[in-house]
């Protein structure tokens, strides 16, 4: 880290750096997977308890109110501790949206039980027909009494098989942009049934969702019905910028060192300068994220520097772990994971995971056309 940081974020590090240090679980340290919700939520709820959860949101929501500096060290400290992944649909994404845009009712509902870890929440965007052109999403909802009444079928569902509650995009009317609506579902609705996905990694970390004559409050629409397009768009922005955060890249870095500290002392240095390189990679994403974090809670729109975000961390992240695979040699072949002490490095898993990052939240190609059209004035866009 190569920021000069304040005596008041000198001391923060070094409280957050020993707590990590004696709270998380040594089975759970340096996982190359996000663990399931057995293991996942006692972690979740323990850094929920220190008030360490939720440090991008507001205290009046429950949240830890951090400067941006502090977030960034939040992130540095848990991935250099090697803490595991958990579920972030709820901390990144639905629960920024309701302190913004939702009823008191929704953020009474909700907001407590995301930074308490007893709601797992799920983004039900994807369709089989509609991912990068999410405009042409078929799911359908019609009004009937007080409810809407859902049928259809979601896919790439992270997390869809655990969570108790999805945000979804359904189609009340219309073609495109127009008529489509943002609601929240209660997974536990009759008329839901859920099929896990297996990722090129091995792993279920998403799934299929299909909804057969599914009923939903009116109350749980976000925003206006119709109106949903809008109340998406801009989830989709901040979803991006927590795409774009230290954290991955940080993570990645441990990684890649973890693996050049198994070479001898002679092949060590001759990794040195790429290394280094790598080092400043990370620093780069870390100082392009500070940035337009301290614009976004100054109030300014960082729509477009969050798709720059998104495809500056999640490139550099393929691109260490690409250098990882160089580093593991003939054991970057090996389905096995490599052994450090009593430690695994599962570099096989390791490079498969980070291919997914360039698709999720809007593929690293979309975020160009993004940029080419709003930055650039090139094109037109899809409607
Ligand atoms: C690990 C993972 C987790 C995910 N989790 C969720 C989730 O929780 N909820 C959810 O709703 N979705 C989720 N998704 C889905 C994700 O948002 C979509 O995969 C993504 O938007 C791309 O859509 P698609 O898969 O239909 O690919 P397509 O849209 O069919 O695209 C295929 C390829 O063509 C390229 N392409 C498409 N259109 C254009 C264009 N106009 N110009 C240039 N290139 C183009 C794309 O970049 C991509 O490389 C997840 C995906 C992954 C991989």
């Amino acid at each position: 880290m190569l920021r000069i940081e304040s005596p008041n974020e000198r001391a923060f590090r070094s409280e957050v750096r020993s707590w990590l240090d004696r709270n998380i679980p040594d089975h759970l340290r340096h996982l190359t997977f996000r663990p399931q919700p057995a293991d996942a939520m006692p972690w979740y709820k323990a850094l929920s308890r220190r008030g360490w959860i939720a440090p991008h949101w507001p205290v009046s929501a429950g949240g830890m109110g951090a400067t941006p500096v502090e977030q960034a060290i939040l992130m540095e400290e848990l991935a250099q501790a090697g803490a595991p992944d958990i579920p972030t649909q709820g901390l990144n994404h639905i629960g920024p949206l309701l302190i913004k845009a939702g009823t008191p009712e929704q953020k009474a509902m909700h907001l407590s039980r995301i930074v308490n870890g007893d709601a797992i929440w799920c983004q039900g965007y994807s369709e089989p027909n509609a991912g990068s052109d999410l405009a042409s999403l078929v799911t359908r909802a019609r009004i009937e009494d007080d409810h809407l009444v859902i049928n259809g079928h979601k896919i790439w569902t992270t997390w869809g098989h655990h969570a108790h509650w999805m945000f979804a995009l359904v189609r009340t009317s219309g073609k495109r942009r127009d008529g489509i609506t943002f609601v929240l579902i209660d997974m536990a609705t009759s008329g839901i049934t859920r099929r896990p996905i297996v990722t090129i990694a091995g792993d279920d970390e998403f799934c299929e969702v299909f909804f057969d004559e599914v009923r939903v409050p009116l109350s749980n629409v976000v925003g206006e019905i119709g109106q949903g397009w809008k109340v998406a768009t801009s989830l989709l922005d901040d979803e991006r910028m927590h795409l774009g955060t230290p954290l991955s890249v940080n993570r990645a870095l441990v990684r890649l060192k973890r693996l050049v500290a198994r070479l001898s002392k002679q092949e060590q240095a001759r990794w040195m300068a790429r290394v280094t390189e790598a080092e400043i990679a990370v620093e780069t994403v870390t100082a392009a994220w500070l940035d337009v974090s301290e614009r976004f809670e100054a109030g300014v729109g960082v729509e477009n520097e969050s798709s720059y975000l998104k495809i500056l961390a999640t490139e550099t992240v393929q691109s260490i772990l690409d250098m990882a695979l160089e580093v593991a040699g003939s054991d970057a072949a090996r389905c096995e994971p490599v052994l450090e002490g009593n430690k695994r490095i599962d570099v096989n898993e390791m490079f498969l995971q980070s291919r997914r990052l360039t698709i999720y939240g809007g593929s690293n190609e979309i975020q160009r056309s993004i940029l080419a059209t709003r930055v650039l004035g090139m094109g037109g866009g899809r409607g």
